[in-house]
């Protein structure tokens, strides 16, 4: 190599160097512009003395909890040098991860490719293509991951969610969900919250809210919560890595059919397994208790949360319960909120409305 050549790389990496810098310090002052997620009050006379909290995640700006890990993935990414400038960023998702990181791969102007499973709802693929995603659809939900690797032989970056979701993520602190959630329960009256109710996706959610609160030495306790005969419920109870789900869901960014490299099985206290139709049941009602709409993953926390109340009532319990609210409900208005779709499925929603009223009291009315 003559000295000339030395020289340009050199220079290359310079330019290189300096591209990464100005993209942190873009993600930073994209952090600064956005607030934090509202943490929702609700008081239901079914459950007195229970106070519940729902972390509304989907008031982020790119729609869902997957914009914090977007962010972080991107972060990793740059500060572990696998992101050149004008290079190809590429992940599998189920959609919600694919807005997000579509949403940040324009904040950084890179290009972008989204591997999703086919059945996605069909407004998340139109949303992550209107950010600037192509989208690759597949037909077998459980090769995703396979096929953006594939990608990455091809020299692009892989951000690789199922993979790094909970590295990624600060989980000491720096605002992440956890420690958002605690600093907004301080002036509460029950601020140390009996459970938090999340979902496994990647697994990184309830890998960093279980990590914090050991972490905080908080004796919160974590409740994952599954459609019924999802990987992780069946993983779970036996700490068996190599577990598959026992039957497909309709609730998405939730349900793995096989157990994903961060679900973290022992920092779970407790999974509840819940129906579709509860799910989105309770999706429904998340309409009338709040006033917005949400998606399926939300009203798997709220039957899940409904439950762990029910055990605290019975026992004579106060306290507090916090559960999230994962995305918006308005992507999945041609599915959960579409009566023809849930008919097509064979979801009669209204009865699983009314038969979650029946099981937690009178109306699930707020105050
Ligand atoms: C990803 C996702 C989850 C689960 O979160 P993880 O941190 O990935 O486990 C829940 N609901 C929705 C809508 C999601 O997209």
């Amino acid at each position: 190599m003559d000295s000339r050549d030395a020289t340009a790389i050199g220079v290359d990496a310079d330019s290189d160097r300096a591209w990464v810098h100005a993209s942190i310090a873009r993600l930073r002052r994209e952090a600064a512009r956005s607030a934090d997620t509202h943490l929702l009050h609700v008081a239901l006379p079914a459950f007195p003395g229970i106070d519940f909290y729902f972390k509304d995640e989907a008031s982020h700006p790119s729609g869902s909890l997957k914009h914090r890990l977007a962010r972080s993935l991107f972060l990793y990414a740059l500060c572990n040098g696998g992101l050149r400038q004008g290079q190809r960023v590429v992940d599998a998702s189920s959609g919600s991860t694919a807005i997000s990181e579509a949403w940040f791969a324009r904040l950084l102007g890179v290009p972008f490719t989204a591997v999703m499973p086919a059945c996605t709802a069909p407004d998340k693929v139109r949303h992550a293509r209107s950010l600037g995603a192509s989208c690759e659809l597949v037909d077998d939900a459980a090769t995703v991951r396979e096929r953006a690797a594939m990608f990455q032989a091809d020299g692009a970056c892989f951000l690789d969610q199922f993979g790094l979701a909970e590295q990624a993520t600060d989980w000491r602190g720096n605002n992440n969900i956890a420690e958002s959630i605690v600093h907004q329960l301080a002036g509460e009256p029950h601020p140390e919250p009996a459970w938090i109710v999340c979902g496994a996706g990647t697994g990184g959610t309830s890998a960093t809210i279980g990590r914090y609160l050991r972490y905080r030495g908080l004796s919160t306790r974590l409740c994952v919560a599954e459609p019924t005969g999802g990987a992780f419920a069946v993983g779970w109870l036996t700490r068996q890595p190599d577990a598959r789900s026992r039957c497909a869901t309709l609730i998405e960014g939730i349900g793995r059919p096989r157990v994903e490299p961060c679900f973290l099985f022992d920092l779970v206290d407790r999974v509840v397994e819940v129906d579709d139709a509860d799910s989105i049941g309770a999706a429904w009602l998340l309409r009338d208790l709040l006033g917005g709409w949400y998606g399926g993953s939300s009203g798997t926390n709220l039957a899940a949360c409904l439950q762990l109340a029910e055990g605290m009532r019975a026992r004579g319990e106060r306290g507090s319960i916090v559960a999230l609210l994962c995305d918006r409900g308005e992507r999945y208005a041609h599915s959960l909120f579409d009566p023809q779709w849930l008919a097509q499925h064979g979801i009669g929603v209204d009865d699983a409305r009314r038969a979650l009223e029946r099981r937690f009291g009178t109306s699930l009315h707020t105050d």
